[in-house]
């Protein structure tokens, strides 16, 4: 296992990418070694909401975002695949260019965890990859996992481990609840704070408010919407 590349996968609307997802990306990337951390946009998100901001300006957003971190890459390929996406089309991709020499470990928050049983084919993310769970603020569900939907209480049973250096262990198939800090930033409060013309500052890169000043982007009757918090 040494010797394989270790990817962390982070995907999401980033409508716009913040600071809530910058740290957990930099605390994950600090503690457990990445060799590389891949921001993947999706395309047209299923389960919630057409993102404010276009596919382009999201990308663009997370290009600024990331611009100075070494291990940080943005991945456009959900944003450019035509038809329906799905994450575990793009893992397989991962694999094939590795050539099957890297451990995936694919992040989300708690948020989106509890719905993972409406994404695609997720029974075969255990296939693919590991996934690392980050806590949220309101999302308190990782502390009694009791109360997580059936479903993926009984997928997860004994797939849960209690280090991140347990990851190394196989391939993919393990579940690992990185505690990370909690920061209280959302993409939906931050397009709501723009569309009430109030200051969005230290919540998200200053070149992305930069940014989303220049494209007048969520203002006016189409800034504000409360999406939901997942996507597959
Ligand atoms: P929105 O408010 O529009 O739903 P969001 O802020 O939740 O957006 P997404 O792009 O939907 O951002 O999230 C991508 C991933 O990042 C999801 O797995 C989500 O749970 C996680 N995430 C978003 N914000 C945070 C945060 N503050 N702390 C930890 N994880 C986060």
């Amino acid at each position: 296992m040494a010797s394989r590349t270790l990817i962390g996968i982070y995907g999401g609307t980033f409508d716009p990418i913040h600071y809530g997802h910058l740290r957990v990306a930099e605390e994950l990337a600090d503690n457990i070694g990445f060799d590389r951390f891949y921001f993947v946009p999706a395309g047209e998100p299923r389960l919630r909401e057409v993102p404010a901001a276009s596919k382009d300006q999201r990308c663009e957003m997370v290009r600024l975002a990331i611009a100075d971190n070494p291990v940080f890459r943005l991945d456009e390929r959900e944003i450019k695949r035509q038809g329906v996406s799905t994450t575990v089309e793009s893992l397989q991709e991962y694999h094939a260019e590795f050539k099957g020499r890297a451990t995936l470990c694919f992040v989300m928050g708690a948020d989106t965890f509890v719905k993972l049983h409406h994404w695609r084919h997720w029974h075969k993310l255990f296939e693919l990859c590991h996934l690392i769970i980050v806590d949220r603020p309101g999302s308190l569900v990782m502390k009694d996992q009791q109360r997580l939907p059936e479903e993926i209480r009984q997928a997860c049973v004994s797939r849960w481990v209690a280090r991140s250096s347990d990851l190394t262990r196989c391939s993919s198939g393990m579940i690992y609840v990185a505690q990370t800090t909690l920061l209280d930033i959302s993409a939906t409060n931050i397009r709501a704070l723009v569309a009430a013309g109030r200051s969005i500052r230290y919540l998200l890169h200053e070149s992305v408010a930069d940014f989303i000043k220049t494209h007048h982007l969520y203002t006016g009757a189409n800034g504000f919407k409360n999406t939901g918090k997942n996507y597959s």
